[in-house]
């Protein structure tokens, strides 16, 4: 499969960002060398309607992500160019967008994984692997019940604990995957195909685990009928391209083109 898309790119709007050149003019030209077709914006958002910011996230508001809008160029070189957000899932119901503000939006990815924003996403107390494999599902369950996301990124990636990917993972069943990946299925909400969970896809044979553990997750979601999207997680310049090199994992999980997100969006 060749991979025309990247749906996951963030600018130096994010503050996790700090590279001057993740700025929209450059990423298209990027995105174009490349041979992308197809880009999203996705800066981390957390919309001020909505109580209980982090500090991290206090600044990162609808007007601050707005920003963007007057940075793309208006040549955008035959590429389409999609504003979405990455917004957050605290647990019990808190999410980070309200359901007015998705209409600003192209699309929304909620993560369920942000596990390295302690006392926030997760708990300041320390966690088990167990206790993070069943947060994990539970997340992903709850943020679908919501009926906001469009889209999962990085699904049951535990960010901030990729030495112990493969151990936390270890204690989800297979029918945990099936029960969440059948719901994204119903709800056509989309899965992310990252090059955060392909060590090989960014030029690493192991990262703290191997490209095999996501290949299977995956492929039961493929199994499950879900809706599939790539996306490189960019936060520099440099990394705009990475995606391409998914194309032999989504040749290996079996995504079929008609399984691809953009058909729907
Ligand atoms: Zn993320
Ligand atoms: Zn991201």
């Amino acid at each position: 499969m060749i991979i025309d898309h990247d749906l996951h790119i963030h600018t130096n709007l994010s503050s996790c960002s700090n590279d001057p050149d993740a700025i929209p003019s450059k990423i298209i030209k990027k995105a174009r060398k490349n041979g992308l077709k197809t880009i999203g914006f996705c800066d981390h958002f957390w919309d001020e309607t909505v109580p209980g910011a982090s500090g991290w996230y206090k600044g990162q508001d609808f007007t601050h992500v707005s920003l963007i809008r007057n940075q793309i160029p208006r040549d955008k070189e035959g590429i389409d160019v999609l504003i979405g957000c990455e917004t957050e899932y605290c647990g019990g119901g808190k999410i980070g967008i309200s359901k007015a503000r998705v209409e600003e939006f192209d699309y929304v990815l909620v993560p369920i994984s942000h596990f390295h924003m302690k006392g926030f996403v997760v708990p300041d107390t320390n966690l088990s692997f167990e206790d993070m494999a069943n947060l994990l599902v539970e997340r992903f369950i709850e943020v679908l019940q919501l009926d906001i996301a469009t889209a999962i990124p990085h699904p049951f990636y535990p960010v901030g604990y990729t030495q112990y990917v493969d151990e936390i993972l270890s204690y989800v069943e297979d029918n945990a995957f099936y029960d969440c990946f059948n719901m994204a299925a119903d709800k056509k909400v989309g899965i992310e195909v990252s090059n955060v969970m392909f060590p090989g896809s960014r030029g690493k044979k192991y990262d703290g685990f191997h490209d095999e553990t996501f290949l299977r997750i995956l492929s039961i979601a493929r199994e499950c009928g879900c809706m599939f999207y790539f996306g490189s997680d960019a936060h520099e310049l440099d990394s705009i391209g990475l995606v391409k090199n998914l194309g032999p994992y989504a040749q290996r999980i079996g995504i079929a083109e008609k399984q691809l997100m953009l058909n729907i969006l």
